[in-house]
Order: C-alpha cells, then sequence, then structure tokens
C-alpha cells in the first residue's frame, strides 16, 4: 500500500459522504477527498469534522475552475463560484481545491488558456487568504474541447511559473490523464523540486476504454505504470497523498463493500503491503 492512501468520495459514488467516512476509516484508508455535491446535504465543516473524527484527514476539495467564458460578467461570476469554492475547501479542512480549469469550443485555446491563467491570477489572494492551495490538474488531451485547455504538465508547470510559483498555486497530477507523455516523469520532478506538486490521482486505464468519462480502471486492471510513476514522485520528494480517483458506470453498478477490498487488494499488489 502507498504510505497514505485516500480516496475520492466520487470513487464509492453510490455511497452517501457519511457512508464514505465510514466505510473508508473502518477499511484503514488515511484520506478522504471530497467533491462539492457531498454539501448539499451535510455543510462543509460538518463533513470535515465527521471525516477528523473518524481518523480521516481531508485531503483536498474537487472541484473549482472553469475560468473561460465570452464576457466579463460571465468571468466575473466564475470568479465568484471559486470563491465560494475556496471558502468550502478552508470549511472542511482541506488544503487544496483541484482546479478543473475549463475549455469553449467558441473560443481559441490560446484564449481559453490567458483567460484560465487570468482567472487562477485573480483566486490568489484570496485563496491565500483562507489557506488553501489551487492545484491545477492538467486533463487528456480528450477533453481539450470543452473540459480543459491544460493538457499537460508541462503546460501546468508553464502556469506555476507565470504566476511566480505562487504560494498558493500548485498542480494535481492525475496518472489519467498524464501517463501517455513522454515528459510526465521529467516534468513532475520539475514541479516537485518547484515546490508546485500538490496533488497525486490514480486509478488506471481500461484497454478498450467504452466511455470516454466513466470507465477508468481501479489501479492495477489497466496500462498505466503506477508504480513507476509513484515511484519517481516519492524518490523526488512528495511526501503527500496517494488520491485514487476512479470514475466507473461499471464499478457504480457494484457492492461498494467489494469494490473498496478491491481497490485495496490492487495497491498492497502494485506497491507491495
Ligand atoms: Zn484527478
Amino acid at each position: 500500500m502507498p504510505p497514505r492512501l485516500s480516496l475520492h468520495t466520487i470513487t464509492t459514488k453510490p455511497w452517501s459522504p457519511h457512508q464514505c467516512i465510514d466505510h473508508y476509516s473502518k477499511a484503514g484508508i488515511s484520506g478522504i477527498t471530497f467533491w462539492r455535491e457531498d454539501f448539499e446535504s451535510t455543510s462543509p465543516k460538518d463533513l470535515g469534522q465527521a471525516a477528523r473524527d473518524a481518523g480521516l484527514e481531508v485531503t483536498s476539495l474537487a472541484c473549482g475552475g472553469n475560468f473561460p467564458a465570452p464576457t466579463e460578467a460571465e468571468r466575473d461570476k466564475i470568479i465568484d463560484e471559486n470563491f465560494h469554492a475556496i471558502d468550502q475547501a478552508a470549511e472542511c479542512g482541506a488544503p487544496t481545491l483541484v482546479l478543473v480549469c475549463g475549455s469553449r469550443t467558441d473560443q481559441s485555446l490560446a484564449m481559453n488558456r490567458g483567460q484560465i491563467i487570468d482567472g487562477i491570477a485573480e483566486c490568489l489572494d484570496h485563496a491565500a487568504s483562507m489557506g488553501v492551495i489551487l492545484a491545477i490538474e492538467p486533463l487528456h488531451p480528450i477533453y481539450a474541447d470543452t473540459r480543459s485547455a491544460v493538457n499537460t504538465m508541462r503546460y501546468a508547470n508553464h502556469i506555476c511559473e507565470v504566476l511566480g510559483h505562487h504560494e498558493s498555486v500548485g498542480i494535481a497530477c492525475d496518472v489519467h490523464h498524464t501517463w501517455w507523455d513522454p515528459d510526465l516523469l521529467k516534468e513532475i520532478e520539475t514541479a516537485i523540486r518547484a515546490g508546485d506538486f500538490a496533488s497525486f490521482h490514480i486509478s488506471d486505464w481500461k484497454s478498450p476504454t467504452t466511455d470516454r468519462l466513466h470507465d477508468r480502471g481501479l489501479p492495477g486492471e489497466g496500462c498505466i505504470p503506477i508504480k513507476e510513476i509513484s515511484d519517481t514522485i516519492s524518490a523526488s520528494g512528495f511526501k503527500g497523498f496517494t488520491e485514487i480517483e476512479v470514475f466507473s458506470e461499471h464499478h457504480w453498478a457494484r457492492p461498494q463493500e467489494e469494490v473498496l477490498q478491491e481497490i485495496i487488494t490492487n495497491c498492497a499488489k502494485i506497491y507491495g503491503s
């Protein structure tokens, strides 16, 4: 097992947030990443406290971002929404807010990218005042049309550099989005050296993949060299959590206790128990 394992609640989506807390804690998991939907029935403050009471560390909150928009008024509204997400991260005790940065097909990629950098820059002071790191998650290029115009670790590193390696900007590296990149290990080392590596997400790439969004594999079910990437990350000095983040209609349809057990068994195989 990785030394510090965390689960994104979306991985076991059929469970309520309180069921996630209960089951993760009993299974010996050390951390939990909430999704903002989790706050529909319980406040961020109460849910964060419930997690800590059960012995779990709140590792992150997903997601903020979605910065590109054609008018200034719309972009201002998006900034307000991100301020709200930053507040929720602070209230539940999450040190990072994961950013899915956004993209639109009715404007150029260059324009999307400019608005992403401007949007993050506008949020930095508020994030710093709340003690939250905005973790830019590069998404696989198949999502460059509508989900994110940040598609490589290299470009995420570039944004951190443009923003002066601000204390409240960082990167969430997700193997599902980045495993194919020949520069991945080098760019991970660069991010860690610069102090910008904030979060590490794992799942697996099934081949064939039947759904662009909801057919991720559990770690060990696909072709991503998870151990090699993890080894580079620990050898470079990152001491944070390894977060399991799986969106899968297939696994959501199964008994979630079995899925959780399979994650633990697979991680023990990948990392050695
Ligand atoms: Zn992720």
